[in-house]
């Protein structure tokens, strides 16, 4: 027997579940395709930064388990110091719970989707494509890979490619009462522990998150950074519930999204923030742009899905692309960038309206005034200054 849809969508994270709400919400019958039973355990910070709440079409109150105002930032573990904001610059979540949410918004205007469905390939079937899982052959006219940092979706496309690879790790760990109540406002930073690598920890309703991510090369030398930034953190932690390991690709050139009728979004397409490691916004905008650039190819509004690469490449590839080139710095000059954080008051609200969204990473080439022709030359030294230290650590 096939299943038919005129839209499926590979995956229930953010990216798929927004592009499937989309859709759905203006009456096309579009079935999500998830391998896991929800809720499911996602390895990942959960945290939000708050410019993304304004891309996201409902409250997203119920699943916000922590506002952040503070952030205590050090550097290899050392210097510490805490910066405050009047208003929050993130908000804490876990992945299963919104997640779910999401999935749920998405099933109220009339989305679909069945679990334990695991896709293994892709084939032209006619005019449509066939999709092929363990259990069934489904057949659509439009495929959108949301199926994240693995994706078979982009691999069986051709559209894996010009990704730079990146791998974190996340342990959620248990605290008494007082300890929580006490970080409730505050995530850990720390960085400049090792070449490329960054550490945070992000309070949550019963528990903590604490992560650490850096480039793949590097990998093998994360989980004791995570055992490590455990113990110098201070939080008297008191038992660990999972510690786990998982790839945030980062697409760092401009290039399609779109092969035929599939297209790719979110972690599938490598859409993560370099810097920070962020994902969930990328995954939500990207999928809520998929959804719209389906649907006028759908009515007939555009031949091809062109206009869904258009759409990436200028609105949200300029921003991974500068937030790659600053990365370089801070991975050049960290502890530099961290004495400059505590001092100035000026860098220090920079840092917070980025978050807010108030400010880009452009504006901060922008920043350097009159000397923002000598951005690229700064941006290329401290890449080759970066190389270098990650091939020392590496040779050690
Ligand atoms: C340790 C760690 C910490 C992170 N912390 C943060 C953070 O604090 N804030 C932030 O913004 N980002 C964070 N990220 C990045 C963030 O997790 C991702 O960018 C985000 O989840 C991308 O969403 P997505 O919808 O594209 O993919 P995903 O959330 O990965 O969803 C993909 C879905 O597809 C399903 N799937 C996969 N393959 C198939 C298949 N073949 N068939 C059917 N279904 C399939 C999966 O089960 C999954 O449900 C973190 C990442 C890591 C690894």
């Amino acid at each position: 027997m096939q299943y038919h849809a005129d839209v499926i969508v590979a995956g229930a994270g953010p990216a798929g579940t927004m592009a499937a709400y989309e859709l759905a919400r203006k009456g096309v019958d579009v079935l999500i395709l998830e391998k896991a039973g929800f809720p499911r355990y996602k390895v990942c910070g959960g945290g939000l930064t708050s410019k993304i709440l304004d891309e996201i079409p409902f409250d997203i109150t119920p699943v916000v388990e922590r506002e952040i105002f503070s952030v205590r930032f050090s550097c290899n573990f050392s210097d510490p110091f805490t910066r405050t904001s009047s208003n929050p610059l993130i908000l804490c979540t876990m992945r299963e719970k919104l997640d779910q949410f999401l999935v749920n918004q998405a099933l109220a205007v009339g989305a679909r989707i069945l679990h334990g469905e695991h896709i293994l390939a892709l084939h032209q079937a006619g005019e449509g494509i066939g999709i092929q899982t363990r259990n069934t052959t489904f057949r659509s006219g439009v495929v959108i890979g949301a199926d994240g940092a693995s994706s078979m979706v982009a691999h069986s496309s051709g559209l894996r490619n010009d990704l730079m690879p990146g791998l974190a790790w996340e342990a959620e760990m248990d605290a008494g009462e007082e300890e929580l109540e006490r970080y409730s406002q505050t995530v850990f930073l720390d960085w400049g522990t090792f070449p490329g690598g960054y550490g945070w920890i992000f309070p949550k309703r019963d528990h903590f998150s604490v992560g650490v991510g850096g480039p793949a090369s590097l990998s093998r030398y994360l989980k004791a950074y995570n055992e490590q930034f455990i113990q110098a953190s201070g939080i008297r932690f008191t038992g660990i519930r999972s510690l786990k390991a998982w790839p945030i690709p980062v697409k760092i050139r401009k290039g399609l999204f779109h092969s035929g009728q599939v297209l790719v979004t979110g972690d599938a397409a490598g859409l993560t923030d370099p810097l920070t490691g962020e994902g969930i916004s990328y995954a939500i905008r990207s999928g809520t742009m998929a959804g719209r650039a389906v649907f006028s190819y759908l009515e007939g509004d555009s031949g091809s899905l062109a206009s869904y690469s258009e759409e990436i490449n200028r609105e949200l590839m300029p921003e991974i692309l500068e937030a790659n080139r600053i990365k370089a710095i801070f991975n050049a000059v960290p502890c530099t960038i961290h004495r400059m954080v505590e001092e100035r008051e000026r860098v220090w609200k920079a840092f917070g309206k980025v978050l807010k969204g108030e400010r880009t990473y452009k504006d901060v080439r922008r920043g350097f005034g009159k000397w923002k022709f000598l951005w690229g030359t700064v941006c290329q030294i401290s890449n080759m200054v970066y190389r270098y230290k990650k091939d020392r650590y590496r040779g050690k």
